[in-house]
Formats: structure tokens, sequence, C-alpha cells
């Protein structure tokens, strides 16, 4: 049987709260259960956003929880060639395009289309970029326009076919990529995105279960299309349920009081800060 190697993957936007020390604990004790190992990976891409002293903050509650990792921690920032390499193979099979739109000008599109297909977070990209004229892209990559690279993906989807992923909670899920549109995975000011660099990092590092919070299980379909078209393996996933305050809304960074920073500093001990998580 191969060994249980899971993750947790925080962005180093901020300080951690409840809701990720309920998804740390939960990635380590899948991982501990299963005699298998536990990595931690700093998803620290958005360097607009992300700041090294986050990154710092994140290891020292994680060690405060009474979570040990296994092996080096790797940083997303520190691997653009792999991310790279993961863009070249889709863009020689002809499934990237640039995109130069600005924000603006897709929504003036899909204003003048009079409306667009949805994923329910927002409209679909209306493929202004991908129809344009071959002579007229390479003027524009000529300029030096600065641009996203997006997937083809109805050409991604008919090279794969039908797609599905295995949930230990929901079983066998048909993955619906087609949901994402055109996504970037490219983007204007980092050489990456989020779902190709969770896609690429996943296999490289190994994992095979991949456990986060059940707002990202949509996002799972656009994984398993990227896994397909870059011949990665397929881990198995578990979204798990994600803590709320006492109105039941999500966790999130407007919590202040719930980082554990600020738990921390109220005199809680780790045990009793892991219980709150829903851990014992
Ligand atoms: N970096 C992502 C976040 O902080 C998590 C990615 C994942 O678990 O796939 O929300």
């Amino acid at each position: 049987m191969t060994e249980t190697i899971t993750r947790f993957a925080p962005s180093p936007t901020g300080r951690l709260h409840l809701g990720h020390a309920h998804a740390a604990l939960f990635a380590h004790g899948a991982a501990r259960q299963a005699g298998g190992r536990f990595i931690l990976r700093i998803e620290d891409i958005d360097t607009g956003r992300c700041r090294p002293e986050f990154t710092d903050a994140i290891l020292d509650d994680l060690a405060w929880l009474g979570l040990t990792w296994d092996g080096a921690v790797r940083r997303q920032s520190r691997h653009w060639d792999d991310y790279r390499a993961a863009l070249d193979r889709l863009a020689a099979a002809g499934l990237l395009y640039p995109c130069f739109c600005s924000r603006k000008e897709i929504e003036a599109e899909i204003a003048a289309a009079g409306r667009a297909p949805h994923d329910g977070d927002g409209p679909l990209y209306p493929g202004t970029c991908r129809r344009m004229d071959p002579g007229r892209r390479a003027e524009r990559l000529a300029t030096g326009a600065a641009y996203a690279l997006r997937l083809d993906s109805a050409a991604a989807l008919a090279r794969t076919g039908p797609l599905v992923w295995h949930d230990r909670e929901q079983g066998k899920v048909a993955a619906r990529p087609e949901r994402f549109g055109d996504v970037v995975l490219a983007r204007k000011d980092t050489p990456t995105s989020y779902h190709l660099a969770v896609t690429v990092d996943d296999a490289l590092q190994g994992v095979t279960l991949v456990t986060r919070g059940r707002d990202l299980f949509a996002a799972t379909d656009l994984h398993r299309l990227l896994q397909a078209l870059l011949d990665l393996p397929v881990p198995d996933y578990h979204h798990h349920r994600l803590l709320t305050d006492s109105d039941g809304r999500r966790l999130a960074k407007r919590d202040r009081a719930l980082t554990l920073g600020a738990l921390r500093a109220s005199g809680l001990a780790p045990a009793e800060v892991r219980a709150m998580a829903g851990w014992r």
C-alpha cells in the first residue's frame, strides 16, 4: 500500500485563525493516523499580498499548536520554474492563449453580449482574446503588452474527455471543470495561478490525500483537468467542514479575535485552542 502523504498549504496573507487550525489539524491527523507523512507548503505566489513575517508566524503558530511536519517547508515563490515548465507543456499542446483584457474590458464585453455564463462566483470569461486574429495577437505581443495566460477549456476538455475524482465523504465525483471557463493559469503580475501551482505542487510533493475545506470542492474539478493534461497522478480528496462564527458565517480574516495570535495572547493553552478548532 502507498504511504499516505497529506499537506497543509496556507497563504501568508495574515495570521492563521481557528479555521486554518482546523484544516491543519485535519491534515496532520489524517497523516498520523495512517502512519504517513504530513507536509507544509507556503502558498506565497501572490507577492503583493503575502508577507515573510506571516510565514514566520504560521510556522510558529503551528509548532505552538503541537504540530510537527515532515521534510522541508516548500515555499511556492522559490519554484517559479516548476510552474513555468507546466505552462510550457500546456502551451506546446496548444491549450493556452494570451489574454490582454483588463477587468474593465471583460465587464464591457459581457455587458454588450447581454449575459455571460456564470460559475456561481462571477461571470465566465467571454473568450475575446481566444478569438483574436493571429496577426493582431502577434502585434500585441511584439509591443510588450502585459498579458495573462488562459486555458482554452473547450480544447482541453476535448482532449481529456470526461473525468472523475474521489472524495472521502462524497465518493466518486464527475468533474465539471467547464464551470471555470477559460480560467487564468498565469496572471499578468504573477507567472502562475493558485490552480496551477497547487496542482503541480501536490504532484511534485507526492501528496496522496488532499484535505481542505469544502469551499474548494469545485476547484478540484479544475485541478483534475490539469492533472489529466499534465499527466500527473490523481490524489484522493477529503473536503472537510468549515468552522463558522456564532452567526453561521465562515471564519475569515475579519475575525481578528479568532486568530491564533490573539488566542495565544489571551492566555489560552494549545490544548484549549485545539479543542476550539474542533480537535482534542
Ligand atoms: N492556499 C490555499 C488557502 O490558503 C489552500 C490551498 C489548498 O488547500 O488547496 O486557502
